[in-house]
């Protein structure tokens, strides 16, 4: 049997100043590491065949599927809040898209696939470890229900990637709705090419928001997105890390796995990025941050939002300032589930808060904390936990009814920052079993069998990893 990619490419049907022609570039002694069986399947891919040689040749890039149009994408954004006017893809390559048994359009991208037009000083290389953790990372969001890009599969290269020390090289199969960005328009409007801009508001608007018409529809549309995205982020505890527009998806997808990281103790002003200096990206900065990227999105659109620029710009801010309003609503609705709540009372907001108060005083482990509210309590809990069961009680919910809500809202298990790691170093002497382990138990994030039980565990003293890395 034949690579089945049954290709249907729009991208690269747009105009030639979108992206970069070009071929993966090939590597030395291809070796795989991982192959999502089941995202294969609902692509209409068989796993066993992306094992095989022929597979394994084209997920390094060694080789070109029938019906790919391989290309790099041309993007701009702002990097820590400083405007980079050309960024794109500097080290991946996109095969094309697939349309796949649920109807969904997917990107098909190699990501560490090699030098394109847009690598600057960069190798165009990924190493393993990144890889690693953006496959662990980006397939537990995806379990946790919220939208993120996907990993096809994982591969080692056979080559050195030198980074601060020689590292193995590798590439990830990423599949994503799309990988348009905001920093794609931005790419545009900097330029003040307005047809360019046109053509990918048309673009993105029959791909993703078919019922948003015009470009201010498909404002709203984004901000809408991206205000539901940073709500679900926010009830898991994750900390994206480099919120650039450049890694801020159209789609409302989360993208760009690199210095993030899931929360153990809570507490909102926690950063990771070692490049992070300033807590721009911190935990509860992260829907503040939000509105500066949509703000950029807004900038960029104005060009295509009528002759009248005063108007314009009228209803693009208002467009934005719907943000807060939205994410509120998304959030609360979030941590409603989180608590159990069934109904909505106006005190709700003032529970939640004070509950991640109380979180924070005591340096509660967020995911732990929230999952003890189905079972034994931390102590530290017991003075708001008065509070929330009256609150219960004015709900008409049986116990056993509340029970499984508070176990399908409060995931059991995440992907630790100490257990990829771990992984990580495993993988790296060769041994991928605690990787697989890894990704086995995050595919149920909500049931965690009792064997596994250690997985629930925050890291012991000595095993916190304070700082991840951008060195990807
Ligand atoms: P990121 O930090 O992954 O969002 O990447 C920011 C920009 O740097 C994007 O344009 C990337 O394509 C580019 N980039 C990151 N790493 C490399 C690399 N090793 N080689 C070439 N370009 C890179
Ligand atoms: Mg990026």
């Amino acid at each position: 049997m034949g690579m089945n990619f049954d290709f249907d490419n729009t991208y690269a049907a747009l105009p030639e100043a979108f992206y970069a022609r070009l071929d993966p570039t090939p590597v030395a002694a291809p070796g795989i590491v991982a192959v999502n069986d089941l995202l294969a399947a609902e692509l209409g891919l068989d796993g066993a065949v992306l094992r095989s040689p022929e597979g394994l040749a084209v997920l390094a890039g060694n080789a070109v599927p029938e019906g790919a149009a391989p290309l790099a994408q041309a993007y701009a954004g702002h990097q820590f809040g400083g405007f980079v006017p050309q960024l794109g893809d500097g080290r991946a390559i996109l095969l094309g898209e697939v349309v796949g048994r649920d109807g969904r359009r997917r990107d098909i991208q190699l990501k560490g696939a090699g030098r394109t037009p847009y690598s600057r000083m960069g190798d165009g290389r990924a190493w393993l470890g990144p890889v690693m953790r953006e496959y662990i990372v980006s397939e537990a969001m995806a379990a946790l229900g919220i939208p993120t890009t996907r990993a096809l599969a994982a591969v080692t290269t056979g080559e050195t990637v030198v980074r601060e020390a020689p590292m193995p090289g590798a590439v990830l199969t990423r599949v994503a709705s799309s990988h348009i960005r905001v920093g794609t328009f931005q790419y545009f409007a900097v330029r003040g090419d307005a047809a360019a801009l046109e053509a990918l508001a048309s673009h993105v608007i029959a791909r993703h928001y078919p019922e948003a018409e015009t470009p201010l529809g498909l404002l709203d549309a984004v901000v809408a997105a991206q205000a539901r995205l940073v709500a679900r982020w926010m009830g898991v505890g994750f900390i994206h890390g480099v919120m650039n527009t450049d890694n801020t998806a159209i789609s409302g997808e989360t993208i760009d796995y690199g210095p993030c990281a899931f929360m153990d103790a809570y507490h909102p002003g926690r950063v990771f990025s070692s490049i992070d200096r300033m807590g721009r990206y911190a935990y509860g900065r992260q829907p503040e941050i939000l509105v500066w990227n949509l703000a950029q999105l807004a900038t960029a659109l104005l060009p295509l939002m009528g002759e009248d620029t005063d108007a314009a710009v009228e209803a693009a801010t208002e467009a934005v300032n719907r943000f807060p309003d939205l994410y509120a609503a998304a959030w609360l609705g979030e941590f409603r589930a989180k608590l159990g709540l069934k109904t909505e009372e106006d005190g709700d907001a003032a529970l939640v808060t004070a509950l991640l108060t109380a979180m924070a005083e005591a340096g509660l482990d967020f995911t732990n904390a929230f999952r003890s509210l189905g079972g034994d309590m931390p102590p530290a809990l017991a003075p708001w936990r008065e509070t929330w069961v009256a609150r219960l009680a004015r709900e008409g919910a049986t116990p056993e009814d509340r029970a499984s809500a508070l176990a399908a809202a409060n995931p059991a298990v995440i992907p630790r920052t100490h257990r990829i790691e771990a992984a990580i170093e495993a993988g790296l002497a060769g041994d991928y079993a605690p990787f697989h382990d890894l990704n086995r138990i995050l595919a149920t994030p909500f049931a965690l069998a009792a064997p596994d039980a250690a997985y629930a565990d925050p890291p012991a003293p000595g095993e916190e990893v304070t700082r991840t890395f951008c060195g990807t």
